[in-house]
């Protein structure tokens, strides 16, 4: 199986290879050929399985093959537990992403907020943020998810273990309920089972 085989686009393709990526590892192989369907994803994952591809190169991939709303608004949204997994997925997005021509930014707690609110006024496809930090923007009334289509949960049990359960409802009650999510968790306890069930339609479960 190589990236090609999973149908990626040229753009994605390049970018891949200078990063290295020869194969994709199983949690890719497994994930973005339901993501790149549009089906909503629960996966069993562990750090160091490529789980962040196999979020990141779909969500790029769907944001590139789609119109670009006018105004050019937030389309996706990934939620991670802490600023280090932020930062690092908004690394991946930059790699992955270098010739598509879409961009990110990242936000978390700690950080002064007039640094985000002027990045927020920048061109914004993916944010990435912790989930903290999201919700005092969007209350502030500094971000907009009106338009979001594609929602990521990175490691949902540990923003679960961290407290920030509360903090996600309400941010996705800002998100349309009409939306692609997709759900990583290295457990599956019963707390993590059941917000999974509740914010996703129809999953497919991907174990690795
Ligand atoms: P993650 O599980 O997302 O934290 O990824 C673990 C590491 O694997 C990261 O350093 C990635 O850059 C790397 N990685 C992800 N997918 C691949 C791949 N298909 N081939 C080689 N390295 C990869």
């Amino acid at each position: 199986m190589t990236f090609k085989d999973l149908n990626l686009i040229n753009p994605i393709l390049q970018a891949l290879e200078e990063e290295g990526y020869t194969q994709p590892t199983p949690i890719q192989t497994q994930a973005m050929p339901e993501v790149l369907q549009g089906r909503d994803l629960l996966a069993t994952a562990q750090t160091g399985t490529g789980k962040t591809a196999a979020f990141a190169l779909p969500v790029l991939q769907l944001l590139h093959g789609q119109a670009i709303p006018e105004p050019r608004v937030i389309r996706a949204v990934v939620l991670t537990p802490t600023r280090e997994l932020a930062s690092q997925v908004g690394d991946s997005f930059a790699a992955y992403g270098r010739y598509t021509g879409l961009k990110h930014l990242v936000v978390y707690g700690g950080v002064p907020y007039k640094v985000q609110t002027e990045a927020l006024q920048a061109v914004i496809d993916i944010l990435v943020a912790t989930p903290g930090r999201l919700l005092d923007l969007l209350e502030q009334g500094f971000i907009d998810l009106q338009q979001v289509r594609l929602l990521v949960l990175d490691e949902a049990d540990r923003m679960l273990d961290m407290g920030f359960l509360q903090d996600i409802r309400r941010v996705l009650q800002a998100i349309p309920e009409q939306r692609q999510t997709l759900f990583f968790s290295a457990t599956m306890a019963p707390e993590v089972s059941k917000l999974a069930k509740k914010i996703l339609t129809e999953p497919v479960s991907v174990e690795v």
